[in-house]
């Protein structure tokens, strides 16, 4: 584990967290700082900075964490509904280099925004730049 990684330090004691989810693999604690109350951070045990560094099988556990957890969040503090989501890579605004899932209870009316506040300005694509990108992903896989 990196020496410097405050995630790591949180799943091996040394930092202390509200911990809300633990097993072999994955393990989930309140933000800090939350963006909500009932802000949860669902994380792999193991120190992986984006979620395409992930094993696949460690991708599989923390979705499955992710799916029981999301109900378990929203239920403790009577959330109609979550934003879900990773900043996944510096650029995107992920501050802490090892790799986690928020869950952000939302309310009606809380003053939030949907997930597509999250992007830039928005590019001015025709039909044929939006093909040849859904081409280029397909044949990255
Ligand atoms: P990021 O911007 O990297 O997606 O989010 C990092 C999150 O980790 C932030 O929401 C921040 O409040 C939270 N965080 C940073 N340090 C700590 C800490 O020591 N303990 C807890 N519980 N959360 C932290
Ligand atoms: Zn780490």
């Amino acid at each position: 584990m990196p020496e410097d990684c405050i995630f790591c330090q949180i799943v091996a004691g040394e930092i202390p967290s509200n911990t809300v989810y633990e097993d072999d693999e994955v393990f989930a604690f309140l933000d800090v700082n939350p963006l909500a109350p009932g802000h949860t951070l669902v994380i792999p045990k193991d120190h992986h900075e984006r979620l395409n560094d992930l094993p696949a099988d460690l991708a599989d556990d923390l979705y499955e964490a992710l799916h029981e957890l999301i109900p378990a969040v929203e239920d403790a503090v009577d959330a109609p509904a979550s934003n879900v989501g990773f900043n996944n890579g510096e650029a995107s605004g992920q501050e802490v280099p090892h790799v986690h899932g928020h869950i952000i209870p939302r309310f009606e009316d809380d003053g939030g925004h949907p997930i597509h506040a999250v992007g830039g300005s928005p590019p001015d694509l025709d039909d044929d730049e939006l093909a040849a990108i859904a081409e280029d992903v397909a044949a990255n896989q």
